[in-house]
């Protein structure tokens, strides 16, 4: 008799049973379901507008007709949601696009709901694509003749996020994504939505968002590259993982009704920590670098990418996540067919 050295399995051994696919079926213990997708999707103003991003094939910036065309065709191979971003045609040092009542984003939520109104539309609520320094809040410059370095206000900046969250709320949003990290801006978002009937929009926090170079195409397919230093004094450094937890569970404590790792494959121990302790709807962000180092292996032929693709899913689903956004969905949601 073998003694198994998993005092939780006493008896456990491997066995090799009959196999089929319905008995693969039957035992498998994760589901990859398209219902669980998201689609994120990059809007400018203009029509009939579909500007590639090079550095991620497949994924473009579009006017809200054509986003309205890509999302009819995501929503009906199945998936239930879209994550907009906006690039603005104009950036200044207050982000005034990011709350206008006419901004690319809060034009595009109105056509998605009327044309698509069962279609989940969350919003990307930062300031950074409308900074014309590429910051996620409103930047000090230091003093002249006093060496302080440039650094981002976190308090004056809480209230241009909560304006845009609210703005996004107004234009027809389903969820608000608040991205930036900012302290205290999951709870800004909560009073004034609450305040302006909207209590019932929930927020989805990039609570445990990293410092990655895993961003750098989505750098270009947003347009927000900071000017000058860099986003490291307001997302996590890679090396911590406590420290994720402690922000998701601020992130909660302030009001966030589903939070999110950021990225996914890199961190799915996160992932699964998040989920493990706090049991919220979480999410994973497959973010631009994992979709197009996919992208360009394949091209060459390196990889298979619709099974790395749905590996990698499988992956954040077994980690925990409950929520898969990826530049992939629309392919994922096919391929499930
Ligand atoms: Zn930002």
């Amino acid at each position: 008799m073998s003694i198994s050295v998993f005092g939780k399995y006493p008896g456990y051994r491997p066995r090799r049973l009959r196999q089929s696919p319905a008995m693969r079926r039957l035992v498998r213990e994760t589901q990859l379901d398209a219902g669980k997708l998201v689609l994120p999707l990059f809007a400018r103003s203009g029509q009939k507008l579909r500007q590639p991003i090079s550095s991620m094939p497949g994924v473009f910036q579009m006017s809200p007709d054509e986003i309205v065309r890509e999302a009819q065709q995501a929503y009906e191979a199945g998936v239930p949601a879209v994550l907009l971003f906006g690039i603005p045609d104009q950036k200044d040092e207050k982000a005034s696009g990011a709350y206008a009542w006419n901004g690319i984003v809060q034009q595009t939520v109105r056509l998605l709901k009327k044309e698509l109104p069962d279609l989940l539309v969350i919003t990307d609520v930062c300031l950074c694509e409308y900074m014309s320094h590429g910051h996620c809040g409103i930047v000090h410059r230091g003093t002249e003749g006093r060496p302080i370095p440039a650094r981002v206000l976190n308090d004056p900046s809480l209230r241009l996020l909560a304006d845009s969250a609210l703005s996004h709320a107004e234009a027809g949003a389903d969820i608000v994504a608040p991205s930036d990290m900012m302290d205290g801006r999951v709870s800004a978002i909560r009073q004034i939505l609450d305040q302006n009937d909207f209590g019932d929009v929930p927020i989805l926090s990039y609570a445990a968002k990293f410092a990655s170079a895993f961003y750098g195409p989505f750098r270009e397919a947003a347009e927000s590259a900071p000017q000058f230093g860099d986003r490291r004094s307001y997302q996590m450094d890679a090396a911590n993982a406590e420290e994720a937890l402690r922000e998701v569970a601020l992130d909660i404590e302030e009001g966030a009704d589903m939070v999110m790792v950021k990225p996914a494959l890199a961190y799915l121990d996160i992932l699964y920590r998040v989920k493990s302790q706090f049991g919220y709807p979480t999410a994973a962000y497959a973010v631009s670098g994992e979709y197009s180092m996919v992208k360009a292996a394949a091209e060459r032929g390196w990889v298979d990418e619709r099974a790395v693709v749905m590996e990698s899913i499988l992956a954040m689903r077994r980690a925990g996540a409950d929520i898969i956004i990826t530049y992939a969905a629309t392919d994922v949601a096919r391929w499930l067919k």
